[in-house]
């Protein structure tokens, strides 16, 4: 009786575990994603969902537009679809502590993807080392304007990379304020990382310094763009180093004619495909190796850092050997 019992409950067991196990071998990933309308992230989508594919999962994929509001609903609908994972590029880094705690509570994982979500439970964080990227982006000015005044562009007050990339541009370049060899004249967020606002803000930069600005360490290529349209207002593009990051074709094409200085090259296919590994592990309860950690206020995060590439005239021809444009779109 005993053994027929136990057979039973056994059985009962094996029925109820079934669902679960062959729910992890098609795992159901949710991919949330702060905008969509930008090429970068439209990329990182298509690379992200072919290497989920390739291991067997199911991606459906939310763009917030830019609207806190609307990636939180986007979250909790995610939730209730019965994803096993959900991914998410933070539009704003703050504001999803409850929608991580709902997700945990329903015994999905959460990965945080090229930007940290601050203050919230999430399982793992993946992106390219932002500090590395700061330094490259003040390195590279700094090499071509040794001496006078600088111009801050930052990112987006909402994005914790912009943050992290400007304490990486700050280890580079204190070492010359205190110098006395440059001077930062102004330094202003840009908000979402708009290109319009960006103009504006250089152009005012300008006018409140006499044009008297030699170097402007932007944030991005989007933001660069921005401020690279002020400064050929005044006749000054090519003239004033600056820098970016993403390799976006528009920036590369500015690189080539020399009116940006440098850009960060970082290969999106590597980050997405990571990413999906790590999504697929996770669903899978699989241990993923990880290379560090980084608090995000509520906890030490696992962290997967991929290393970025700085990218000027010199060697632009990485893009191509790497495959992310080909010689024709870059007009090599
Ligand atoms: C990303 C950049 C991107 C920016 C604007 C940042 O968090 O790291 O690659 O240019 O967001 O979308």
């Amino acid at each position: 009786m005993k053994s027929f019992k136990r057979t039973l409950l056994a059985t009962a067991l094996a029925l109820l575990a079934l669902p679960v196990m062959a729910d992890s071998a098609h795992p159901k990933i949710g991919f949330s994603i702060d905008d969509l309308r930008l090429e970068r992230w439209s990329r990182d989508r298509d690379y992200f969902v072919a290497a989920a594919e390739k291991l067997d999962a199911k991606v459906f994929v939310q763009s917030a537009d830019a609207n806190e509001q609307k990636q939180i609903s986007q979250i909790e609908n995610l939730i209730s679809r019965g994803v096993d994972v959900i991914v998410i590029v933070p539009f704003n880094a703050t504001v999803l502590t409850n929608a991580v705690a709902e997700a945990k509570k329903a015994g999905i994982k959460v990965v945080s993807y090229d930007r940290l979500i601050l203050n919230a439970d999430i399982d793992a964080y993946i992106s390219f080392d932002n500090e590395k990227v700061g330094e490259m982006q003040a390195g590279g000015v700094l090499q071509a304007a040794p001496k006078g005044n600088y111009f801050l562009l930052g990112g987006a007050p909402t994005d914790n990379n912009a943050k992290v990339l400007r304490e990486g541009q700050m280890k580079v370049l204190q070492p010359a304020i205190d110098k006395g060899d440059i001077k930062i004249v102004g330094q202003q967020w840009v908000k979402e990382w708009n290109p319009t606002e960006a103009l504006s803000i250089v152009e005012n930069a300008l006018t409140r310094n006499d044009n008297k600005i030699d170097a402007i360490v932007a944030s991005n290529d989007a933001t660069a763009g921005g401020a690279i349209q002020a400064l050929a207002a005044q006749k000054l593009a090519g003239k004033v180093p600056i820098s970016g990051q993403d390799a976006d074709l528009a920036a590369v094409k500015r690189v080539l004619d020399g009116t940006q200085t440098m850009t960060v090259y970082k290969p999106l296919k590597l980050i997405a495909t990571e990413a999906a590994k790590l999504s697929v592990q996770l669903a899978r309860n699989e241990k993923p190796t990880y290379s560090s950690q980084y608090d995000n206020g509520s906890k030490k995060v696992d962290t997967i850092l991929l290393t970025p590439t700085p990218l000027t005239k010199a060697n632009i021809d990485v893009l191509e050997k790497d495959g992310f444009y080909t010689k024709a779109q870059i007009g090599l």
